[in-house]
């Protein structure tokens, strides 16, 4: 699956954060036993109106949404690359998310130290994004010698690797995160392998006061700001609230937001910021026993979609019944979409596009 790494400075909320994603009565779902893998890592479902609508229309017995995995890696502290705290291990914890959810302090409160001293989010995201950047420099640093070697080997992929190499230990010795060097389309997947820590798309989540839960505050414009100027994304929450709301029954937690003037929990807005940040898309599954929400990446044709489900859907795809969603709604389920003639077969070629209701028919 996919995962999102929580990490920030020390105090900020980060367990505080993560619990509450991991506490939710749908985090906790009977049917998932096994949410909690580790202590640090939880499985959170995503949430998604149109699964709701879906399985109403269709009677569903069942709703089962789809998963994203959280990681809390806690401990990076100023001079983590140069191993301080338990820096080499932190960073290598980091190197194993596909994307980073920054949880940046943005709450006043003098009964909690702030390991700076101060409140102060930009500095506290370049604390951050300064220990990425050495260990990436580091890290590259030390592969330019044996590369340039097998460069001169004419070894292809090498000379590739030492090409985008030497394209970014410019940005990053110019405090620039790697994930700005300009690429081609092809050179995606020798990027990827370089495994570098600042390549990885950032989500800043701003710990607000209890009072700006809904609208901010100075500090969070700030990271608004900040995340707008480098094609980042923001959003804002109160870890506080979320880990009081987070061990309510369902009921009482609709009152409870409604009494702070909030119409969901601010976890939805994370989970599906983080989803929307790995490019993550839902298709559905509909029928009377389940309405199911599966992930696939963007550009994904339909037999490897099937094979999310099981290895055996790709093996054996023969073709996929498909209907939008919002054909789905209009024509108020599957019956009345077959007769309106908008259910289409679509082969092994079709990319399966956000928000389809799929059937797969396949050999055993
Ligand atoms: P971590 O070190 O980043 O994991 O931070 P924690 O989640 O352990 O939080 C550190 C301290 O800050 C704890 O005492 C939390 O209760 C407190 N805290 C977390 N979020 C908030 C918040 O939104 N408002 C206030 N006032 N305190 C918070």
């Amino acid at each position: 699956g996919f995962k999102c790494g929580i990490v920030g400075l020390p105090n900020v909320g980060k367990s505080t954060l993560f619990n509450a994603l991991t506490q939710t009565a749908a985090a906790q779902a009977a049917n998932y036993p096994f949410c909690t893998i580790e202590p640090n890592v939880g499985d959170v479902a995503v949430p998604d109106a149109r699964l709701d609508v879906l399985a109403e229309i269709a009677g569903s017995a069942q709703i089962i949404p789809t998963r994203l995995t959280f990681v809390d890696i806690a401990g990076l502290v100023r001079g983590a690359s140069r191993g301080e705290g338990l820096g080499n291990q932190f960073l290598a914890n980091i190197r194993e998310v596909d994307a980073i959810a920054h949880v940046v302090r943005c709450f006043e409160d003098g009964d909690i130290t702030h390991v700076e001293g101060r409140i102060d989010p930009i500095n506290d995201i370049e604390t951050i994004e300064t220990e990425l950047m050495l260990a990436d420099l580091d890290s590259l640093e030390k592969r330019v010698i044996a590369l340039e070697k097998k460069a001169r080997g004419q070894d292809k992929e090498a000379k590739e690797a030492l090409d985008l190499i030497n394209r970014t230990l410019p940005l990053l010795r110019d405090g620039k995160p790697a994930r700005l060097v300009e690429r081609k389309p092809e050179e995606e997947r020798t990027f990827a392998q370089l495994g570098l820590l600042t390549s990885k798309p950032v989500l800043y989540v701003c710990n607000v006061d209890e009072g700006s839960a809904e609208a901010g505050n100075d500090f969070s414009v700030r990271v608004f700001e900040r995340a707008k100027a480098e094609g980042a994304v923001a959003v804002v929450v109160s870890a506080r609230i979320e880990s009081e709301i987070a061990v309510l029954p369902p009921e009482e937690q609709k009152e409870y937001l409604e009494a702070i003037g909030l119409t969901e929990p601010g976890l939805n807005r994370v989970i599906r910021a983080g989803y929307k940040l790995l490019g993550l898309l839902t298709y559905f599954t509909i029928g009377p026993k389940e309405a199911r929400a599966w992930t696939i990446t963007a550009g994904t044709r339909a037999p490897a979609a099937a094979g999310v489900i099981h290895s055996d859907f790709e093996k054996g795809f023969i073709r996929s019944e498909t209907v939008g969603y919002d054909d789905y709604v209009a024509c108020k389920g599957e019956a009345g979409a077959r007769e309106a003639g908008k259910f289409r077969l679509e082969g092994k070629d079709y990319i399966v596009a956000d928000g389809d209701v799929l059937h797969f028919r396949f050999n055993t």
